[in-house]
């Protein structure tokens, strides 16, 4: 078997104007569609970062992937990381402080060979006629649980105005309490994060109250700033939410950088508070992991196979955290079904899972989705492994050309969330850390 053909779709899907420490969202988040085709005509399906950047680099290894044999993919790993190799020696070089998710050009490659890698388990699943999560080594759970991811956010549904405000304006706690409970209503999600970082503390210090208050103890709580906050208001946060965060909660990037996580984490203990710290800022590669441990900076690390270098990389590191006694959990950005069902296989197929995982997917809506048959479903918060093979998911052509339909309009060919900030809400705006 020999992959004939490779089809990028560039497109754009409308995303609401939610907020975080690193600005606000555009009005349209982009996103690539990645197709293979076989030479006996199984398809194969990944949706990776959009933008041109990405699809330059999908570019780039064109003439490596067409011709090759969708099962080979250790050599293409080694082929596209050669570089990524030498890089991985830069202490820090990989941190997400400043740089969104899909912009660090060091983790270019990783992101770079998960879209060609997921595409080609599709293909495998679909020529073995298994799904993709029993092609990687077998799934250990049939439904993976997500958490609801509150954003506080302004009045728009994103995109063009013709979007439904779903949520509303979302800038208080009773506000964040609705919008949760919308959310858990429609997806029955039993675990909450809140995305930080964006109002003064007691502001956020409340809506983590006001969501205990409202959905109690059995639903746990996680915050995450992007570190917005200094190590002496990590602390003091960490202290006054000592019981909201515990019982499967987590404190997640509070502060920049591993030096200052590993001190906040050593003043908690001190008294007596063992909430856990989270990243997928401060480590965002394996040759960050092994310092994070020795500093005890970060006890859970949140995958995520888009940029983590696909589904197996994911799999060491849920083996490597959990040799390490970490905990595991995912990280999202503004996606569609397919990703979700790449999130959804892979967390099958990670026995040290310990978290329900990150999704934006309530923020997209079932204008935008390119899979047939439209919006994935969940159930009780999770999303069951279809009885189908590979990925489960067929494209639905005619909503994929209006996704690149869409993308030829959008100004803009890379996410900015700075950019959005000052455009829309402050003229002066700048992202400062810490801020607080
Ligand atoms: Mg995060």
């Amino acid at each position: 078997m020999k992959i004939s053909a490779l089809t990028l779709h560039s497109i754009a899907i409308a995303d609401p104007p939610l907020r975080s420490s690193y600005g606000l969202h555009a009005p349209w988040a982009l996103r690539t569609i990645v197709e293979l085709e076989t030479d006996d005509g199984v398809r194969g399906v990944s949706e990776t970062y959009g933008g041109e950047r990405p699809r330059a680099a999908l570019e780039d290894i064109r003439g490596r992937v067409v011709g090759m044999d969708p099962f080979q993919l250790a050599g293409l790993y080694g082929d596209i990381n050669r570089e990524a190799v030498a890089d991985a020696g830069v202490p820090g070089g990989r941190s997400q402080e400043w740089l969104v998710p899909g912009e660090n050009p060091l983790d270019r490659h990783n992101r770079t060979f998960a879209a060609i890698e997921i595409a080609c388990l599709d293909i495998i699943g679909k020529a073995t006629g298994k799904p993709v999560c029993d092609v990687i080594g077998g799934r250990v759970r049939n439904r993976v649980s997500f958490s609801a991811y509150l954003f506080y956010k302004h009045a728009g549904g994103g995109g063009d105005g013709a979007y439904a405000d779903e949520y509303g304006e979302v800038l208080d706690a009773p506000s964040a309490v609705r919008e949760c409970r919308q959310m858990i209503a429609q997806y029955g999600f039993r675990e909450i994060k809140l995305k930080g970082g964006v109002l003064d503390p007691p502001v956020e210090i409340e809506t983590i109250r006001a969501l205990r208050r409202e959905f109690g103890g059995g639903v746990p709580l996680r915050i995450d700033p992007n570190c917005a906050w200094s190590v002496d208001t990590s602390v003091s946060i960490g202290e006054l939410l000592r019981e909201e965060l515990a019982g499967g909660g987590y404190l997640e990037d509070p502060c920049p950088g591993l030096a200052g996580m590993s001190e906040v984490r050593r003043r908690l203990l001190a008294k007596g508070i063992d909430t856990p710290l989270a990243s997928n800022v401060a480590v965002t590669s394996f040759a960050a992991v092994p310092e994070a441990k020795a500093l005890d900076a970060v006890q859970i690390v949140l995958s995520d196979p888009h940029y983590w270098g696909g589904m197996r990389q994911v799999q060491y590191l849920s083996h490597l955290c959990g040799v390490l006694g970490m905990g595991l959990s995912m990280h999202s950005n503004s996606h569609l079904g397919v990703s979700l069902m790449a999130m959804t296989h892979v967390a099958a197929a990670c026995p040290n899972l310990t978290y329900a995982c990150d999704t934006h997917y309530p923020w997209q809506t079932a204008k935008d989705e390119i899979v047939a048959g439209g919006r994935i479903q969940f159930v009780d918060g999770a999303v069951e492994i279809p009885d189908k093979p590979g990925l489960g998911v067929e494209l639905d052509y005619d909503q994929l050309a209006r996704g690149r339909e869409r993308y030829e309009k959008v100004p803009f060919r890379k996410r900015d969330d700075e950019a959005e900030m000052r455009k829309h809400v402050d003229p002066n705006w700048k992202r400062v850390l810490p801020r607080w």
